[in-house]
C-alpha cells in the first residue's frame, strides 16, 4: 500500500532532519497489510524515495532490487509478537547510545520514562547487528515496553504508527541526555514504583481522547 511507504519516507526525512541517527545508521519500518515496509540497507536517508521501501511479508520473504535493512529480523519479530506495533524506529542517537555502551538502561529518574510503557527502559545485552540473537535479546528487553536500548549499539522504539515510534525514539534520546546530565550533577532522585504507577495510570487517558457524543 502506498500509504505505508509514504509514512515511512516522511519518518525517514524527519529522523534525518532531527539528526537522530548519523549516516546510514538506524532503520525504520511501517506495517503494511500482511507484512511491512522497511528501509533498504545502507542507503542514505536523503537518497530514499517511496519506491525504495522494501516490502517484507510476515514469513520474512521480500522481493525487489534493494536488500532490506540488515535489522529486518527484529522488525519482523516485533511485528509478529506485538500487535500494538504499527511502526518501528531504530536509531544510534547520541546520548542513548552513549548510555547503551555502559549496558545500562534508564531508571525512573523522570516521570516521562513511563512514555515507553513501564517503570524503566531496559538495555538489552550486546549482540552482533543483524543477527537473530540481537532480535531475541531486543524482544525480551521490549516486554511490556515500547522502547529499549541495545547494549553497545542504540535504541529501538515502536508505536501505533511509524511517526509515533519516531517520536518515542526522540523522547528516549531526550531522557538519556537528561539522565546523563543529572548523573554529572551527583545523581538524580529515583521515583518510587508507586509514583511511576500513578503516571502510567494517568498516561492511559492523557491528551485528547475521542469525544463521546450521545
Ligand atoms: P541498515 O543500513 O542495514 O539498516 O543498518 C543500520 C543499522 O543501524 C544496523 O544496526
Ligand atoms: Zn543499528
Amino acid at each position: 500500500m502506498a500509504d505505508a511507504a509514504r509514512a515511512l519516507l516522511a519518518a525517514c526525512r524527519a529522523m534525518e532532519a532531527a539528526r537522530l541517527s548519523p549516516g546510514t545508521s538506524g532503520n525504520l519500518s511501517a506495517r503494511d497489510g500482511d507484512g511491512f515496509r522497511i528501509t533498504p540497507s545502507g542507503v542514505a536517508y536523503d537518497a530514499l524515495d517511496e519506491s525504495m521501501m522494501v516490502f517484507m511479508d510476515l514469513d520474512g520473504r521480500w522481493k525487489g532490487d534493494l536488500k532490506p535493512s540488515s535489522e529486518w529480523r527484529f522488525h519482523l519479530d516485533i511485528y509478529r509478537a506485538r500487535p500494538d506495533a504499527g511502526g518501528i524506529c531504530h536509531t544510534h542517537s547520541l546520548n542513548a547510545t552513549a548510555l547503551a555502551t555502559r549496558r545500562e538502561g534508564i531508571p525512573a529518574f523522570h516521570y516521562m520514562v513511563a512514555a515507553a510503557g513501564g517503570r524503566d527502559i531496559r538495555c538489552a545485552p550486546y549482540r552482533t547487528f543483524g543477527t537473530q540473537e540481537l532480535s531475541d535479546a531486543a524482544l525480551k528487553a521490549l516486554e511490556d515496553r515500547r522502547a529499549c536500548l541495545l547494549g553497545n549499539h542504540g535504541v529501538i522504539a515502536l508505536g501505533e504508527t511509524v511517526d509515533k515510534a519516531l517520536k518515542l525514539a526522540r523522547e528516549v534520546e531526550n531522557l538519556a541526555a537528561q539522565y546523563i546530565l543529572a548523573r554529572q550533577l551527583g545523581g538524580p532522585a529515583i521515583l518510587s514504583d508507586r509514583e511511576m504507577d500513578a503516571v502510567l495510570e494517568k498516561f492511559r487517558t492523557y491528551g485528547q481522547q475521542p469525544i463521546r457524543t450521545g
